[in-house]
């Protein structure tokens, strides 16, 4: 795939959107030293902000039990799961009626859905879902069309397949941007299509979140999962939102204490809404660092995050193209709207190496490997279903990401591709890793040991 002429590189922001944790982290270097390090994998976690980790903390001396505890600190701790949920209920765009339900993450929030559809629902997906969305449905009737060559062509896929189902339960599972090529999918058009067969949707929003938000009422779609860990409030908890009926109609997610009204020994009248499937004590801080996180975003703004993000992701493919043996992973083309995630080839050199010394050798943190998509990595790399997944190496940009952050990659991999790593690396279980690895481990690692 050839890459696309972009603008100059000088608009690349110089300085981080919002402030993380760890931003000026010294990490060290198996050849010696140390360097600030360079986080470019938020695709698979980010970082969190510093105001998530500042009202955790402020919150944490106050922390009681959930749910019936006569304490003060229970009576404060209730009322944050309550601004948390209406917070990241607003985040989202969910309308009157729709259920907030606060599950572990993404994949937690699609398995919560799956067990929750109608008997007979068939589930329509695409090849290019990461297996958070493939997999949830395996048990279920469920349909899985080739992607289209164009964004655009989507919306006609599932209008055929929708057309050809007839009457039934439906439900349309799918990404609003890809974690492995960062391309984004007419989520609206899509509900659209839907919507007129009688089907639902749901958006895996695990990549579209933490750089366009997400828009239950703008999409008009019926539900959308994401994960805390990807929005820089990495504190264990996600969010599975919309429509309550068929959730409040499902047997609960986690079956257990909160999850119910009344309990005999051979009967049991369970709750209704989120606490239906929220059984257990709930992970407040999760919830509160997740709406802390929906908040910071919120108020920075969607433009000022999407112009970040454009910014610097034209700045990576601007550089990238003046690499020979580059290639960037793509399924709707070269011209194809796209959330700051790249996933690259290499003519002559290992993924899994490259990857592995950038880390060791200069402090780059970014990813490789299939990216728990294989049937994308496969058709994009053109193999056989049964063969091998090939890796690639992701990319992936966030809010505290700089111009200076971007060049560092670029400058590293293009010594790399040029001159080859300068320690040796090894295949240690599924990584590469460097051999020897004589690297400390922070004072947090001992403190648990
Ligand atoms: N969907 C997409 C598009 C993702 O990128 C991911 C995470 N890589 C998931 C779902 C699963 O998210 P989690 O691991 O937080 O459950």
């Amino acid at each position: 795939m050839s890459l696309v002429t972009l603008r100059p590189s000088t608009d690349a922001p110089a300085a981080p959107l919002l402030d993380v944790v760890g931003a000026h982290t010294l990490v060290p270097l198996v050849t010696g030293g140390a360097t600030r390090s360079v986080y470019l994998d938020h695709a698979a976690s980010a970082p969190a902000l510093t105001s998530v980790a500042d009202v955790v903390a402020e919150l944490l001396p106050w922390y009681g039990s959930v749910h019936r505890g006569a304490g003060y600190t229970s009576t404060v701790c209730n009322e944050a799961l309550d601004l948390a949920r209406r917070r990241v209920g607003r985040f989202a765009g969910a309308r009157e009626g729709d259920a907030v339900v606060f599950t572990r993450n993404t994949t937690d929030s699609l398995n919560l859905l799956a067990a929750a559809l109608p008997a007979g629902t068939a589930v329509f997906t695409l090849d290019l879902e990461h297996h958070a969305n493939l997999l949830p449905w395996r048990a279920l009737d469920v349909t899985h069309l080739a992607t289209p060559a164009t964004a655009a062509g989507v919306p006609a896929a599932f209008d055929a397949a929708l057309r050809a189902h007839g009457p039934g339960p439906a439900l349309v599972a799918v990404t609003a941007a890809s974690n492995v090529t960062g391309e984004t999918l007419p989520i609206a058009d899509i509900v659209d299509v839907a919507h007129r067969h009688g089907a639902r949707v749901v958006v895996d929003s695990a990549q579209i979140a933490p750089h366009r938000g997400v828009d239950l009422a703008a999409w008009g779609a019926d539900y959308v999962a994401f994960s805390g860990h990807k929005l820089y409030a990495p504190y264990g908890a996600g969010a599975l939102v919309g429509r309550s009926d068929w959730l409040d109609a499902a047997a609960p997610h986690l079956a257990g204490g909160g999850a119910v009204r009344r309990v005999t020994l051979d009967d049991v009248e369970w709750s209704t809404g989120p606490a239906r499937h929220e059984g257990g004590t709930p992970n407040l801080i999760g919830a509160v660092a997740l709406a802390a996180a929906c908040r910071a975003l919120t108020e920075i703004g969607w433009d000022a995050v999407a112009a970040h993000d454009a910014a610097l992701t034209e700045h990576l493919l601007a550089r990238l193209a003046d690499i020979d043996g580059v290639e960037v992973l793509s399924v709707f083309g070269p011209q194809s709207d796209r959330v700051g995630i790249v996933a690259l080839t290499f003519d002559d050199a290992p993924a899994a190496v490259i990857a592995a010394a950038l880390s060791a050798e200069q402090g780059i943190a970014t990813r490789e490997g299939a990216f728990c998509a294989h049937p994308l990595l496969r058709r994009l790399r053109g193999v056989a279903p049964d063969a091998p997944v090939p890796g690639a190496l992701r990319v992936s940009v966030g809010v505290s990401t700089t111009a200076d952050d971007i060049d560092r990659f670029v400058d590293a991999l293009d010594a790399l591709l040029a001159d080859g790593p300068r320690w040796r690396y090894e295949t240690t279980g599924a990584q590469v890793a460097p051999t020897p690895d004589p690297r400390p481990r922070p004072e947090a690692l001992r403190r648990i040991a």
